[in-house]
């Protein structure tokens, strides 16, 4: 069964008519057409018995060979694709009485497109339903998740061996992305992060031109784009040696991140999963430093259902696909992270990415 299939079946039991979805991952996801629409309308409409499209001319050919639809609405940049859908529509917009719509991600000037041309509808957020459809991934998405982990694994490997005495932080991210694209790498999954020092002491930090010390912690944040999903991984590794109080701190939030790991399997709750992290941490007395949830959910994109965060009362199923990173932030000291993304098996979690976690002190180089 396909997974419009699936979402009709969804439409039956909750007597929604059509379904309304233009965020571009959600029709990649549906359909199985990529695009990067910017301000133009690519849209997936879903009706109790067929699928049409909404795509810019420009974009019809390859929509027509990427996606499996009963019919494509195709538009010139001067026409409303709202005016055109109205008359393809005709007499049958009346007959729609509840519409569904992402509330998450649809933009107010569309909302009211719609709202004109189902002008007989009540309108429903869709976003839980099309959350719980993402948030189980197939085998297939699985597997390519698998390939793009090995990919973030390599990008951190070829990162760790660019670094010399003088680097600048935005140089090692360049080279990074620079080598990993020969790879097959689409792009990156979010602009990859390398902090120095007490640089990585804010954990959204941005590379700049800070240059590397002997002796300095580096924190790679990183991940990819590949076939269409994402990776994401944090290491944070010493250039040179790391002295002990640092070291402790590593170690703590090491073991936050693997008891967590290893505490999911079904049924735990994704709060659950995060205090155990948070715990470990509080005990160890850096629970004011970890500022952040400990997880968030990836696919095709790399922020998504579900929130692994204090209080959420998800139940974790069999192949959902999150982060486990803890870390802790020390204003002019220190930031550690420790990052992998899991898959749930029957047996619990699996890593998608295999660096080590034990502390990595990488030779010094001049
Ligand atoms: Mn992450
Ligand atoms: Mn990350």
């Amino acid at each position: 069964m396909t997974l419009i299939n699936t979402l009709q079946q969804t439409m039956q039991k909750e007597t929604i008519d059509f379904l309304y979805f233009d965020e571009p991952l959600t029709v990649a996801y549906l359909t199985g057409f990529e695009s990067e629409p910017h301000e133009r309308v690519v849209a997936v409409l879903v009706f109790k018995d067929k699928v049409w499209m909404i795509v810019p001319e420009l974009e019809k050919q390859s929509a027509k060979a990427a996606a499996d639809c009963d019919f494509i609405l195709s538009y010139q940049d001067e026409v409303s694709p709202w005016s055109l859908l109205k008359d393809a529509l005709q007499n049958e917009a009346d007959t729609i009485k509840r519409v569904g719509v992402d509330e998450d991600s649809l933009v107010v000037s569309r909302y009211h497109a719609l709202n004109d041309v189902f002008k007989e509808a009540s309108f429903t957020n869709a976003t839980p339903l099309i959350q719980n459809l993402r948030v189980i991934k197939q085998p297939e998405e699985i597997s390519i998740m698998k390939e793009a982990g090995e990919l973030a694994d390599k990008a951190l490997e070829i990162g760790m061996a660019s670094l010399k005495t003088g680097i600048a932080e935005e140089e090692v991210v360049a080279l990074i992305e620079y080598e990993i694209k020969k790879y097959g790498v689409e792009k990156m999954s979010f602009p990859t992060m390398v902090l120095f020092g007490d640089h990585a002491a804010s954990p959204h930090g941005a590379p700049g031109s800070r240059k590397l010390q002997p002796n300095d912690w580096v924190l790679f944040d990183l991940g990819v784009v590949y076939n269409g999903y994402t990776s994401d991984m944090t290491r944070t590794v010493v250039y040179g040696k790391a002295d002990e109080e640092k070291k402790a701190i590593y170690k703590v939030v090491k073991e936050a991140q693997e008891k967590a790991q290893s505490f999911i399997k079904p049924g735990v709750l994704a709060g659950d999963i995060d205090r155990t992290a948070r715990r470990h941490i509080e005990e160890a007395g850096y629970g004011d430093y970890f500022t952040h949830r400990l997880g968030h959910g990836l696919g095709r994109s790399v922020h998504e259902y579900p929130n692994i965060a204090p209080g959420v009362e998800l139940e974790i199923r069999e192949n959902m696909c999150f982060s486990i990173e803890p870390g802790v932030y020390i204003d002019g000291y220190l930031g550690v992270r420790v990052e992998d993304c899991i898959y749930v098996t029957s047996e619990g979690a699996r890593p998608f990415t295999h660096t080590t976690k034990e502390l990595i002190e990488l030779p010094v180089k001049n």
